[in-house]
């Protein structure tokens, strides 16, 4: 049997190698977007994985790309919350639409993507929910008071919800990544990229892909007895 899953912001970083590895292994997977249309469309013809273009941050938009998702793939049993975004500033200078795009997206995003998807999953007896926090969620990164909150409390929903879902056969997990070389880490200033890779005691950044086999493993039945539990993988740059 062939499970669908739905990656958010699965056209580039990240969440395209998780599609990617998803579909090897025999998912029907779509991928979700907000606005990078060329990167989207570059994604599809590589992959001839479905792109689907709705904000995490809007609940009815979400429901909406859920149903026709679903229309198209079948019932959805695997969600992977990766959509994410970074708007730094130290405390003092962050805006409220600082705080509240980043809340918006990493926070009740995945509020917005698990809701509509939880009572079919219940009614099915088997879900995967997978959240792709961060190491700054789990000890904090100044200048991101903001993402560091949203972080933390993807991990806190993830403890909750696991406890929620247990008896119904759907397990709820955490992955908090290190430091990984995609977009949105290139974008930081040379400099400060070569001092975040000397606090990293294996000497590198990390890849999307050792990021998207975490997920294949927490996605498989093997995982059936791992839940609310948060996996990190950062190069032994954070001991949680
Ligand atoms: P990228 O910036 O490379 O990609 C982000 C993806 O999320 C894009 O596909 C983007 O769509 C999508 N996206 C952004 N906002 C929304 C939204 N409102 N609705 C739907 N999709 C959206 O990010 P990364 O691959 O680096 O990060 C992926 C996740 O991993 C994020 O949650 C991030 O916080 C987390 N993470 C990343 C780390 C890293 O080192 N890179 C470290 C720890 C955690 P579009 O292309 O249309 O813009």
């Amino acid at each position: 049997m062939s499970r669908t899953a739905i990656v958010t912001g699965g056209t580039r970083g990240i969440g395209a190698a998780i599609a990617r590895a998803l579909k090897d292994a025999g998912y029907k997977v779509a991928a979700n977007y907000a606005g990078n249309d060329d990167a989207a469309r570059i994604f599809n013809e590589e992959t001839g994985i479905p792109v689907y273009k709705w904000s995490v941050a809007d609940y009815d938009a979400c429901a909406a790309g859920i149903a026709q998702v679903e229309a198209d793939l079948g019932p959805v049993s695997v969600l992977v919350n990766n959509a994410g975004i970074t708007r730094d500033a130290m405390f003092h200078k962050m805006t409220r639409e600082q705080w509240n795009e980043v809340i918006g997206t990493n926070l009740s995003g995945v509020f917005n993507m698990t809701h509509p998807l939880w009572t079919g999953m219940r009614d099915r007896k088997f879900g995967r929910i997978i959240t792709i926090s961060s190491i700054n969620g789990q000890k904090g990164q100044m200048g991101q008071a903001n993402y560091s909150a949203a972080k933390a409390g993807d991990i806190g929903f993830t403890k909750a919800l696991a406890q929620e879902g247990a008896r119904a056969g759907i397990t709820v997990n955490a992955i908090c990544p290190g430091y990984i070389a995609t977009d949105m880490v290139m974008a930081v200033p040379e400099k400060v990229r070569e001092s975040i890779i000397a606090q990293i005691p294996v000497g590198r950044l990390g890849e999307a892909e050792e990021i998207a086999r975490c997920v294949l493993f927490l996605a498989s039945d093997d995982a059936g007895f791992i839940t609310g539990s948060t996996l990190t993988a950062n190069g032994g740059q954070y001991l949680a």
